[in-house]
């Protein structure tokens, strides 16, 4: 089911949750919401479901206008990060409770419930512990059986709103690559909420890159990661660094030292901008007569295969830091001097650009 959402605007008490959302989602699509806390992603996904009114916008199933059906009438399953799972009922009948709730006419008979059930823990991986309660299952079969539940009304949309949150790391991934399997072999649209950027790099077939109700980027793992289009997502995913610089006649210069020449066409023109790059985007410079930005070594660590160094870069009165990755085998002592050049890097203008 193609699910799109068109210029949705949500204000509590006036506040802006969300500004002018649009996004399309495409049938079968595994699709990561990812922002920081409090950017909007979970109030997205609640207007998806039906849960919560936009104040404007609307949002369609397929060809169909649904902004005004309700939760049931939409055909959504839904996971939560604290998987409320009833306590009191087997894993079978938890299964089942979607079906069992319907109105008598739409209530599929016993058997056929029975039936699904027994096709659904197949389907996750947890046959012969139906007659289990939640608390004789670990954290990851809970999920499981909650994304069961969810699935078992036969959603159009499946919507997951941080549902590994609450596990442990081990657990997460494993139950990271198990959604993803599952997803495929299902092939059902699926939206999910995370902010764990790890988690939406590798799940998603698209990451939709949230910040203060705004969406700020939608595209691939490779897209967001290797085109971030704004000081944001860049600096939100992945390590990086950055640099206050001016560019003057095509040339971008950091305190009036020459860092590269600025892309025609590109997103800065003259003037102010910020210059972000990766720490492993970088080569030192040994040759004294090649400009290069030149930094103090602050500190510096060793990783599994690299060494880490923070950098004190800029003059007297405008410090500024930067952590690069430098080579094993690099002199790396603390107060050293260093010449190193970013390699790969994407200049931002600064808004109100000078
Ligand atoms: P996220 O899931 O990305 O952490 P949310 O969608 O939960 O973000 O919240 C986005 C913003 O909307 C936050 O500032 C939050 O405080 C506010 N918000 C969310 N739900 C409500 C609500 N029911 N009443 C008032 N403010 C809310
Ligand atoms: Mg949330």
């Amino acid at each position: 089911m193609d699910v799109s959402v068109k210029n949705i605007r949500k204000e509590f008490d006036r506040y802006p949750a969300l500004n002018d959302v649009s996004l399309d989602i495409r049938s079968g699509e595994l699709i990561a919401l990812l922002g920081p806390s409090g950017s909007g992603k979970t109030t997205l996904l609640r207007l998806i479901a039906g849960l919560e009114q936009p104040t404007l916008g609307s949002i369609h199933f397929g060809a169909e206008d649904a902004s005004h059906k309700t939760v049931q009438e939409r055909h959504v399953g839904f996971v939560f990060q604290h998987y409320a799972l009833f306590r009191h009922m087997t894993v079978a009948d938890n299964i089942a409770f979607g079906l069992t709730v319907r109105p008598r006419a739409e209530r599929p008979p016993k058997a056929e419930i029975r039936r699904r059930v027994g096709e659904l823990l197949d389907m996750v991986q947890l046959s012969g512990l139906e007659k289990r309660y939640p608390n004789q299952l670990s954290g990851g079969q809970r999920q499981r059986v909650a994304l069961a539940r969810a699935m078992a009304i036969e959603p159009k949309v499946l919507l997951l709103d941080e549902p590994f949150g609450a596990l442990d790391a081990k657990v997460r991934k494993e139950l990271r690559r198990w959604l993803r399997e599952f997803h495929d072999r299902t092939g059902h649209t699926t939206v999910f909420v995370t902010h764990d950027q790890e988690e939406a790099l590798e799940l998603a077939d698209r990451v939709v890159v949230m910040s203060q109700g705004k969406i700020e980027q939608v595209g691939s793992s490779d897209d967001v990661y290797d085109r971030p289009n704004s000081p944001f997502v860049f600096s939100f995913i992945g390590d990086s660094a950055s640099l206050p610089v001016r560019v003057e006649e095509g040339c971008i210069r950091f305190q009036g030292a020459p860092v590269g020449i600025a892309p025609r066409g590109g997103d800065a023109g003259e003037g102010a901008g910020t210059l972000f790059f990766r720490p492993q985007d970088v080569t030192l410079v040994t040759d004294a007569g090649t400009p290069a930005l030149e930094g103090r070594i602050a500190t510096s660590r060793r990783l599994a295969g690299t060494r880490i160094a923070d950098i004190d870069i800029g003059r007297p009165g405008e410090p500024h830091h930067v952590e690069i990755e430098i080579p094993l085998d690099a002199q790396a002592a603390n107060g050293a001097t260093l010449r190193f050049r970013p390699t790969r890097w994407k200049l931002f203008a600064d808004e109100a650009a000078s």
